[in-house]
């Protein structure tokens, strides 16, 4: 079994979502996978921005219309003739919309209204992407990481409650080995046991790749990304980077501690 991982850079366009498709075909037939997605591009940025009771006070129709906007096109750029995902897209933004009218807006809860709200994000990559996979005939079982992931009440940093955790997420084998080509899950969202969800942290999704791969006992974890591999500098920043083909630990420690965020 491998996990694969793809961050909102990977998947925040119709042709980055493409691009994915194709990776992931290309590695079907060797093993079993279990495929992590983040949030489309910027997505949570905008949607910390709708949380009730924020701070910032940009208008939230607008953003609420770009958010809207967004996921729709790349749905039917992929999926022209699908309703269907048009359909779950609604079904996600109307219980968002609801939520943003419903949620206490008081500082006490604000931790727990982000949680509930940002979760849309990877909730709506992974509908879309699922749909897709399933159009182009790929197996695909969308899973709740909800479900999977078991945290206590510590929202936007929730607290991973190993045992659970790896209980519900051994559950998924036989639909990994047996039914499914693919099993797709959101990075990270997370829930507790009453049902509320949580999250991880920002830049969660490469820790439950490792968190899923940890339970299912994966051979590897793979977080794809759009750079060719480990480089010496930041290339959003530097014309002349180097590629750095084997590292080890310490070093690769210590670049995360510097700030290189693809090792979180
Ligand atoms: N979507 C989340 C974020 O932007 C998690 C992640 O991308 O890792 O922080
Ligand atoms: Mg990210």
């Amino acid at each position: 079994m491998k996990v694969f991982k793809f961050g909102g850079a990977s998947v925040n366009s119709a042709d980055a979502v493409r691009n994915m498709a194709q990776i992931v075909q290309k590695h079907l037939e060797s093993t079993p996978l279990v495929v992590v997605v983040s949030a489309m591009g910027k997505t949570t940025n905008l949607l910390e921005k709708l949380v009730p009771g924020s701070s910032d006070i940009t208008s939230t129709k607008e953003l609420r219309q770009q958010l809207e906007e967004y996921h729709r096109e790349i749905a039917s750029s992929l999926m022209p003739e699908n309703k269907e995902v048009q359909h779950k897209i609604d079904t996600l933004l109307s219980n968002l919309d609801h939520l943003c009218t419903s949620l206490p807006t008081d500082v006490e809860h604000l931790n727990y209204c982000y949680d509930q709200v940002v979760c849309h994000g990877e909730l709506l990559s992974t509908t879309i992407i699922a749909e897709y996979l399933n159009t182009l005939g790929i197996n695909t079982l969308w899973t709740d990481a909800r479900q999977l992931i078991k945290t206590d009440n510590h929202y936007r940093e929730g607290r991973v409650d190993w045992n659970a955790t790896e209980k519900e997420i051994k559950n998924l084998e036989p639909s990994i080995k047996n039914s499914y080509s693919i099993v797709l899950t959101q990075g990270f969202i997370g829930g507790t046991t009453d049902g509320q969800t949580t999250t991880l942290g920002r830049e969660g999704s490469d820790y439950s790749a490792a968190i899923l791969a940890h339970c299912l006992d994966a051979e590897s974890v793979t977080i794809w990304k759009d750079v060719p591999g480990f480089l010496n500098a930041d290339p959003k920043f530097f014309h002349d980077t180097v590629k750095i083909s084997q590292i080890p630990y310490n070093e690769a420690i210590e670049l995360a501690y510097y700030g290189a965020s693809v090792i979180h």
